[in-house]
């Protein structure tokens, strides 16, 4: 662990403020002419920290020797998934105001299921004719009925958005990830994003972006980088015996995705298997293409080469993807993390070369925690189940029936909703809110589930900390029903590939690294609550803006303290 340097860094900097000339705080050398928002998809706080004495030079250790590290941040949110957190960190605000529920919401214009940054009016811009078709294993993009995308349900300003207008245009600002909603959110409704196609490797974007690629996007995807790994492996980085979980590779619950195994080597599939590119993505090469294209892009854009400062957002989706298929737990999920410390310290070595790394400003969280597989956490002694949607909808209709008389109360249940049938109860003369409470209360008593809770009721329940959390997660025109709260360590989704799923107010999925460094900022470390919603407002007030217009975090005064800032 790290060596408590805060006491130390504060008596030098006090001293150092004393005497030094005003001049040296306007010191150009340090400009901000970069600012890099790294967002590592499913990093539990705990997961950095549980490897910290196997990370190298200049990686993660770049930025927790240099930066102000936040040890206890917690989202405030209750439904931690992909979208959600990303909506968060962009725009400070929570999903009640930024609009992004969860992954999926019901569409009441259209009566249907909607994924987050679906938008059947920009579609994709087609890279090479020939581009087969891959296999969607995302539970939540399966339900997209189109590959349009954009950020129109985004309803809140990004602090990218906030440096276009600061800077009257002339910043240059870019969203990048493997996975679409990773890039989108981040780029917000000015910046431009793309991510990887798990139908061909490719980097895409959309209609919503571009009329057609950039050069450097078509020379990237033109060397076929992604389909090289075809037949190729993931091998472990470093001695088995260096790691904790060595003892633990083969464990049922575990998901062998295609042939890909559930023990190292993991072998990727052929050119034509559908999916490759999944594959490619649940292991470190995906995230180690990310940010070969975040270099190209740095390149071809030319970003930080004045003082107007650009954004770019990376997402890194390999964590988080290989957490889904063999758990935090797993001796994949150790490597994932040493492997992704690897591929850090490259491209940071690459934005001192590009930009400085004097002139970047880092920030680096994680969009949601995750948590143990149910059957690890039952091994372990730990009470745990998985919760499927058809035993909540069966229970759900069952009780609509026996109190109401109601038959097929339930439309459909989609996490963490539950959406009834308006029609239905007003058609037997009964009162909507009567019925949702009522119908909430006997919910609460299925096994595995915590709280069901209504808009009305959720101020009922004992845990503050919780209502607030789902009341943080509500917003009238996409909310449903009833929210419902799985036990702690119960696996609330559909049953399928993925072993693990996280999305629970509880903490292993809310607790998340929040670090800053680079440009001014100098090291500390700091334990007191903080959210992420804050990395917002912070990042705005280091490049001396207003917040984001409907932030709701505050500034981490920290992150100013020590260094020299002057107007
Ligand atoms: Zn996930």
């Amino acid at each position: 662990m790290r060596s408590p340097v805060w006491p130390v860094v504060t008596l030098v900097a006090a001293l150092l403020g004393a005497s030094a000339p005003a001049s040296l705080a306007r010191d150009e050398s340090e400009e901000v002419r970069l600012v890099l928002q790294i967002t590592v998809d499913g990093l539990r706080a705990d997961l950095l920290t549980r490897n910290i004495d196997h990370l190298g030079e200049g990686g993660f250790r770049y930025l927790l020797d240099n930066g102000v590290v936040f040890t206890n941040a917690h989202y405030r949110h209750a439904n931690t998934e992909t979208i959600v957190g990303h909506a968060t960190l962009a725009t400070g605000a929570q999903p009640a105001v930024h609009g992004m529920l969860g992954n999926v919401w019901y569409d009441a214009q259209a009566d249907a299921l909607s994924y987050n940054v679906e938008d059947p009016e920009h579609l994709p811009l087609p890279v090479r004719a020939a581009a087969s078709m891959g296999e969607q294993v995302d539970p939540a993009q399966r339900l997209a009925r189109t590959k349009g995308r954009s950020p129109r349900a985004l309803l809140a300003e990004t602090v990218a958005d906030k440096l276009l207008k600061s800077s009257a245009g002339r910043a240059k600002v870019f969203g990048i990830s493997g996975k679409d909603r990773g890039a989108i959110a981040m780029a917000g409704q000015g910046g431009k994003a793309f991510w990887m196609s798990t139908d061909s490797g490719d980097f895409v974007t959309t209609s919503f972006y571009y009329d057609t690629y950039p050069p450097w996007v078509a020379a990237w995807n033109a060397k076929r980088e992604a389909e090289d790994l075809a037949e190729g492996i993931w091998a472990l980085l470093d001695d088995p015996a260096s790691y904790a979980m060595a003892h633990q590779d083969d464990r049922p619950y575990e998901t062998d995705l295609d042939g890909y195994g559930r023990v190292f080597p993991h072998r990727f599939g052929p050119s034509d298997s559908k999916l490759l590119y999944t594959q490619v993505l649940v292991s470190p090469y995906g995230d180690a293409l990310l940010a070969g294209f975040a270099k190209a892009l740095l390149a071809g854009e030319s970003l930080g080469d004045d003082s107007t400062p650009d954004y770019l957002s990376v997402s890194f989706s390999g964590v988080d993807a290989v957490n889904h298929f063999f758990g935090p737990a797993s001796l994949e999920t150790e490597d994932m993390v040493r492997q992704l410390d690897r591929t850090l310290a490259e491209f940071f070595l690459f934005i001192d070369h590009q930009v400085g790394l004097e002139h970047t400003l880092i920030v680096l969280s994680a969009d949601h925690g995750m948590p143990e597989a149910p059957e690890y956490a039952s091994s372990l002694g730990v009470p745990a189940g998985r919760l499927l949607p058809e035993a909540i909808v069966t229970a759900a209709q069952r009780l609509g029936r026996e109190a109401f008389g109601l038959d097929e109360v339930v439309k459909f249940y989609y996490r963490p909703f539950l959406y009834l049938r308006a029609g239905h109860i007003e058609a037997a003369g009964l009162d909507a809110e009567t019925v949702r409470e009522e119908l909430a209360r006997r919910l609460t008593r299925v096994p595995g589930i915590h709280a069901a809770v209504t808009r009305s009721s959720v101020g009922q329940l004992t845990n503050r900390d919780l209502a607030a959390r789902i009341r943080n997660n509500l917003h009238r025109d996409r909310e449903g029903d009833i929210y419902i709260v799985q036990e702690a360590y119960w696996f609330n989704f559909d049953p399928g590939p993925v072993a693990v799923m996280h999305g629970s107010p509880w903490n292993y999925d809310t607790h998340v690294p929040v670090i800053f460094a680079g440009g001014r900022v100098a090291a500390g470390v700091v334990h007191r609550p903080i959210q992420p919603a804050d990395v917002a407002p912070t990042l705005a007030a280091l490049l001396g803006m207003s917040a984001p217009a409907s932030a709701q975090g505050t500034v981490l005064p920290e992150v100013f303290r020590n260094a020299q800032f002057t107007y």
